[in-house]
């Protein structure tokens, strides 16, 4: 059975939705790049007199092993994850920028006007674990062949120490910001994602904002996922064993999709990423983690396969993780191609990613940076690295494209 592009309708949760965006965002569009007497050429000027310091404080914070360990009083996701949180902060302070700290868990540093509405900056500090075999020692950041090696240097405190020196680029030339920028340190991105949801239930989310800790150029899209348990009622295991038998292990398609072949050109297809058969309190239950297309709804894919379901089983949404979309000519993601475009010199438009980044949990970001093509699989395997030409590049595209974001605000 194949579920047909009409069974399901266009996602429309899109997390820059609204009625206030819109009208933002034709007014956007007339004032882009209106403030006279600032340009690229001054703002890539700038970018090379804090550069060296850029490099030192990347250098700085990467010597700070902050790998998750066990939570003490003060500090939820252990020392290390608090010791560079306090570490970023610290660099923020120098470069003269009000900073804050929500339950050791999330730091925030706030330039610009008191406004309500602000520009977020949202990635993270804490590191996955520097296992297997290095060069050089993975908190001893190491410079060679023109890269910095060290545990954390692409993912992600290399990135957003980056995005942190764009706001200081534009600081330092005496940009009038039109509303506030706040970049946020998580301290647990890499181990449950608990930080920013915890945050913004007593914070407001950013108006726009991006997570430096994907690709260039901007994603516009992130896939959804959910964790699903099915367990069959009365004991009746026989109904498992035929789900089971039918969707997963003998499933028709060659990708493991549940029967559910949905294929969206723009997204790809629906994708079984995990299936694991075990028993919750005494009884069997099959636990799926589906990876969907940004543009199917949860209700629609559960729908379909509860039709493949007999009624001696149950189901439950475990955990779910919107996708994420943005229109590709929102204010967001046109400012931001923009930018990077302004900088690059290329003709590069927005991609989706399979990936999971804070812009599943922080609403109204996009992913956006920190590697080029051809830079896979770097960051969570032994000698992690960063191109320092590369971080010199990437300055420069945050910077003008923070100029671009905010122009287009006006
Ligand atoms: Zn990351």
């Amino acid at each position: 059975m194949s579920l047909h592009h009409a069974c399901l309708s266009p996602n429309t949760s899109s997390t820059c939705g609204g009625a206030a965006h819109d009208a933002r965002d034709a007014r956007a569009a007339e004032s882009a790049g209106a403030q006279a007497g600032f340009g690229q050429a001054q703002i890539e000027a700038e970018c090379e007199e804090v550069f060296d310091e850029l490099i030192h404080s990347i250098i700085e914070l990467c010597k700070v092993d902050s790998v998750e360990s066990e939570p003490t009083d003060t500090a939820p996701y252990g020392e290390g994850c608090l010791k560079a949180l306090q570490k970023a902060l610290s660099i923020s302070k120098d470069l003269g920028f009000a900073t804050d700290t929500f339950q050791n868990m999330v730091g925030s540093v706030a330039i610009g006007p008191d406004t309500s509405d602000y520009i977020g900056l949202v990635g993270h500090v804490d590191v996955v674990s520097a296992d297997g075999v290095w060069t050089t020692p993975p908190f001893e950041p190491d410079i060679r062949d023109g890269r910095i090696y060290a545990r954390g240097v692409l993912d992600n405190k290399g990135p957003m120490l980056t995005s942190l020196f764009a706001v200081h680029v534009l600081d330092r030339l005496g940009y009038d910001f039109p509303l506030q920028v706040k970049v946020l340190f998580g301290t647990n991105e890499e181990t449950g994602m608990e930080d920013m949801p915890t945050y913004f239930q007593s914070h407001p989310y950013p108006l726009y904002g991006w997570t430096p800790d994907c690709k260039f150029p901007v994603v516009y899209a992130e896939r959804g996922r959910f964790k699903l348990r099915i367990q069959p009622k009365n004991a009746n295991n026989e109904a498992l064993y035929t789900f089971l038998n039918s969707y997963i292990l003998n499933t028709p398609s060659k990708e493991k999709s549940l029967g559910i072949d949905y294929v969206s050109e723009e997204f790809g297809l629906n994708q079984v990423r995990k299936v694991e058969l075990k028993h919750v309190d005494d009884t069997l239950s099959l636990e799926i983690v589906d990876s969907y297309p940004a543009d199917v709804k949860l209700e629609d894919l559960l729908d379909e396969i509860k039709k493949r379901c007999s009624e001696d089983l149950t189901l439950e949404v475990l955990e779910h993780l919107e996708p994420v979309f943005f229109p590709k000519d929102s204010v967001l993601v046109s400012s931001l191609t923009r930018g990077y475009e302004m900088v690059m010199g290329v003709h590069e438009p927005p991609v989706p990613t399979t990936g999971g980044t804070y812009a599943k949990v922080v609403k109204n970001i996009v992913p956006f940076g920190p590697s080029f093509k051809g830079q896979k699989d770097i960051a969570h395997l032994p000698d992690e690295w960063m191109n320092i030409e590369d971080i010199r590049k990437i300055l420069k595209i945050y910077s003008v494209s923070l100029w671009q974001l905010c122009e287009a605000i006006r």
